[in-house]
C-alpha cells in the first residue's frame, strides 16, 4: 500500500501545503504555458451572486438553463482541483444546474483515497464506471455505444487546468481502476474565453455534454448543456473579453505573442504540445 493510501496524516497535510505552493509557482507568469495570466480580469468581490448558476446576478445565466433538470440515467462524478472552485470562469456549476443533483456530484481535492472518499472509491471500483481522460490507453467513447443500452453507467471527469488534471490523474491510483475513455472527435472548443492549451482540450462542461449525448443516445442533451456556455461566452465578449484561440493554434499560425521560453525544458514541453495532442 502506498503512502497515499494510508489516510490523512499530519505529514500528508504538510505535503499538500508544499504542493499547493509549488502549484502556485507553476501557475505564475514566468511559466511558458501559464493559464492564470491569460484569464480576463473580472472582479467578482462584493457583487451579489446567483445561487443557482453561481454567476454575478447582473449576468445570471439561469434563463439559458433548462426549465427542468435533464432526465439522464448516467451519473457524473466531477473531481475538481481546489483552484478550479475559485476560478472566475468555471463551467461545472452550469453543468450541475442542468442535471438532477443525484446525477452530478462534485468532489473537490487533489488526492482521493478509500479512507477519505469512500463513495468515490466505490464508484471507481464499479465495473460500470468510465474515466474520461485522453491518452494512449483510452478507448473511444463513441465505440462503446452498444454498452450503454442496458445498464446505467458512471462517468468520472477531472476538472482543472491541463496540468492540474494530468497531475490528478497520475497521482491518484483510484483513477486507474475504471476503464479510461476519450472523445474521438471534437470541434474546436466553444469555450473561447479561456485559452486552451491545445485544440483538443475543452471545458469540463463540453466534455460532459458530448459524453452524455453519446451515452444517453440523445443529441439534444448536448445542445441543452452548451446553451448556457454559449451565453456565457457571448456575455464575456460583449463585456470586452477577447476571443482566445488555443495556444497550439496561435503557435502554429505564428500569432503567439508571448516571448518563447529560453529554458530547454519549456521548449521541449512546447514542442511536445504541438506534436502530440494526447495529454
Ligand atoms: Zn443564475
Amino acid at each position: 500500500m502506498s503512502s497515499e493510501m494510508t489516510g490523512e496524516t499530519e505529514e500528508m497535510k504538510d505535503d499538500e501545503d508544499e504542493e499547493e505552493m509549488k502549484d502556485r509557482d507553476d501557475d505564475g507568469g514566468d511559466e511558458g504555458f501559464s493559464v492564470l495570466s491569460d484569464l480576463p480580469v473580472e472582479i467578482t468581490e462584493r457583487r451579489p451572486t446567483c445561487h443557482t448558476c453561481c454567476r454575478p446576478v447582473k449576468v445570471c445565466l439561469c434563463p439559458y438553463l433548462p426549465a427542468h433538470p435533464l432526465d439522464v440515467s448516467t451519473c457524473l462524478y466531477i473531481v475538481q482541483h481546489p483552484a478550479e472552485e475559485s476560478r472566475v470562469l468555471r463551467t461545472v456549476p452550469l453543468l450541475a444546474a442542468c442535471l438532477p443533483p443525484v446525477k452530478c456530484k462534485v468532489f473537490i481535492g487533489r488526492r482521493f483515497t478509500d479512507e477519505r472518499h469512500p463513495e468515490l472509491a466505490a464508484v471507481c471500483k464499479d465495473a460500470h464506471t468510465l474515466l474520461l481522460y485522453p491518452g494512449a490507453d483510452a478507448a473511444d467513447l463513441e465505440d462503446l455505444a452498444s454498452d450503454f443500452t442496458t445498464t446505467a453507467h458512471n462517468v468520472i471527469l477531472i476538472d482543472g487546468t491541463w496540468s492540474q488534471a494530468k497531475d490528478m490523474f497520475l497521482r491518484n491510483s483510484l483513477f486507474r481502476l475504471p476503464k479510461q475513455v476519450q472523445l474521438r472527435s471534437f470541434s474546436s472548443s466553444q469555450y473561447v474565453i479561456r485559452t486552451q492549451p491545445t485544440n483538443m482540450c475543452v471545458s469540463t462542461l463540453e466534455c460532459a455534454a458530448v459524453a452524455l449525448s453519446i451515452m444517453e443516445k440523445n443529441q439534444n442533451i448536448q445542445e441543452v448543456l452548451l446553451k448556457p456556455l454559449q451565453a456565457l461566452c457571448s456575455f464575456q465578449l460583449q463585456h470586452g473579453a477577447q476571443i482566445h484561440h488555443s495556444k497550439e493554434h496561435l503557435i502554429r499560425n505564428g500569432q503567439y505573442n508571448k516571448i518563447l521560453p529560453q529554458n530547454k525544458r519549456k521548449i521541449r514541453r512546447m514542442q511536445k504540445l504541438i506534436s502530440n495532442q494526447n495529454i
